[in-house]
């Protein structure tokens, strides 16, 4: 069918062949599929291309997977190496040369302090299950049960992980508040609202009554990914270093998304020094193929054998692929690359809050970059404060540059500095955020969406992008803002017209 309809069709009847069948044998569940209805055949760094003949620039990157883009030589070198070496390719948790190295080349870029006393558990392959594995691990270390985990987060589908996402679970975890600027709870944003939520994590802990006991451990999201793109201040993570150290309770850090020069750091832990107990690795560690580990501190591995098994712990591909994607990206420096491109585009789409009303909030760090869509119509929530103090947090975010020099599609020469304008956030706009998917992908351009109401436009692109790449995918989502807001426009003519 898919050749008949191929040598008849064309491209394109192949392309609607499949999307058709898809949408007819597969599951209800599946996600980014719905939003991005396209057929990827060949990709290559940024760019993908469909069985529609079309090329899209990828910021979605296999969900931040993708840290040196599809296809990189360096990656494809090393899977060919290992298939024509003859080496086993799956071997459960055997040790092989190609899992030494990959230890070896992990070890080298690990947070001082934990290097020295490393140890590391091959887990399933997907960040779930090593999420699952450092809940197991903590229990086993402390003999306590609960977790804490924090208010937006995401740390997977499997029950444990689930429930510290905010699922419905049985699996006993405390939600704590996680300090937001844009719509921090407790009304403030910047520095006091961050240190109010590390108030109220010590004030669970230490009252008797909090209706929680000791945790096994706390896990948290240097920067939370699928939560909206929210950053956290480097104060507060040394806030919750200095609370869990001091009351024993191991501190996790899962930086499945954050990992691998993403933020600008190696880890993104580095940005305020804290050294955590265990961290939840996967995604981009595999190199574009499936891998997922912890890492801990050796004192912690206390656990028995076979606390955490599994099939798939030893996929000899995805090593060889991590371990090139690791050592290109420590060899070319492209964490630093992504520091400064991340914040060169971050003040150029802060812009955006000041040419279009649906455009909330601009934030992020390094290459993970979140655009929040919201309801210029409106009304703001009541005593929550319009954010743009993240740089008060120093998240080595830049001011927005003075001085000439257009914005992205043509936008004003002189950026906003700061909010629009003092007052509360307006409701956040999933449906107008969907527009805007959809409008980038009319223009050739993959963007993802997250955030607590799906209103959070994402950029995930690869650590290799180009500054001419980086321009274009700005344009593109300019040109997409623009039409969404040129159709918010007429259609608020309109209504003013009927009455
Ligand atoms: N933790 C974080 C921070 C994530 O962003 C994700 C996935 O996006 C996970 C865990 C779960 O990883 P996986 O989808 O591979 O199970």
């Amino acid at each position: 069918m898919a050749v008949t309809e191929s040598v008849s069709g064309g491209a394109c009847g192949a392309h609607e062949g499949i999307l058709r069948r898809q949408s007819a044998r597969e599951s209800a569940a599946r996600t980014y599929a719905r939003a991005l209805p396209i057929v990827p055949v060949r990709a290559r760094g940024l760019t993908i291309e469909g069985a529609d003949g079309r090329r899209y620039l990828d910021c979605l990157s296999g969900a931040g997977t993708l840290a040196l883009g599809h296809n990189h030589p360096v990656v494809l070198e090393a899977i060919r190496k290992v298939l024509d070496s003859g080496a086993p390719l799956s071997v459960l948790d055997l040790a092989t040369p190609v899992k030494d190295a990959f230890i070896t080349e992990l070890f080298h870029t690990l947070p001082p302090g934990l290097a020295d006393r490393a140890r590391v558990q091959f887990c399933g392959p997907a960040g779930t299950d090593a999420v699952e594995a450092a809940f197991k691990l903590v229990r086993a270390a402390t003999g306590r049960s609960g977790m804490l985990a924090f208010t937006g987060a995401y740390h997977g589908m499997t029950a444990g992980a689930l429930a510290a996402s905010g699922g419905a679970c049985d699996v006993r975890v405390a939600r704590l508040p996680y300090p937001q600027d844009y719509r921090c709870p407790f009304g403030v944003g910047g520095p006091r609202g961050a240190e109010l939520a590390a108030r109220w994590t010590e004030s669970v802990l230490d009252d008797p009554k909090s209706g929680v006991p000791l945790p096994a451990g706390m896990i948290l999201e240097p920067v939370q990914g699928e939560g909206g793109v929210i950053p956290a201040p480097d104060d507060w993570m040394r806030r919750m270093r200095q609370i869990t150290a001091t009351r024993s309770v191991p501190l996790i850090a899962d930086e499945v998304q954050t990992g691998v020069g993403r933020t600008g750091t190696f880890w993104a832990v580095e940005h305020s020094g804290v050294t955590p107990d265990v961290m939840v690795l996967s995604k981009a560690i595999g190199g574009s193929l499936p891998l997922a580990v912890i890492i801990y501190r050796d004192d912690l591995d206390v656990w028995e054998p076979g606390a955490h098994a599994g099939t798939f712990r030893g996929n000899q591909l995805a090593m060889a692929a991590g371990t090139a994607t690791l050592a290109h990206v420590r060899e070319n420096r492209l964490a630093e690359r992504a520091a400064v491109l991340g914040s060169r585009m971050l003040s150029q789409l802060r812009y955006f809050k000041q040419e279009f009303s649906c455009v909330g909030d601009v934030r992020g760090r390094g290459l993970m970059i979140g655009v929040e869509v919201v309801d210029p119509e409106g009304e703001g929530q009541a005593g929550v404060r319009a954010g743009g103090a993240t740089d008060a947090y120093g998240q080595g975010e830049v001011p927005p540059v003075p001085g000439p020099g257009p914005g992205p599609a043509g936008g004003p020469t002189e950026p906003a500095a700061g909010p629009r304008s003092p007052g509360s956030p307006r409701p956040a706009a999933p449906e107008l955020a969907a527009a805007v998917q959809r409008e980038c992908l009319r223009r050739g351009l993959i963007v993802e969406l997250g955030g607590r109401h799906s209103s959070v436009v994402r950029l995930l692109p690869p650590l290799t992008i180009s500054d001419e790449q980086a321009a274009a995918v700005l344009d593109r989502l300019a040109d997409a803002v623009a039409a969404v807001s040129r159709g918010l426009s007429r259609t608020a003519g309109a209504a003013r017209t009927r009455t």
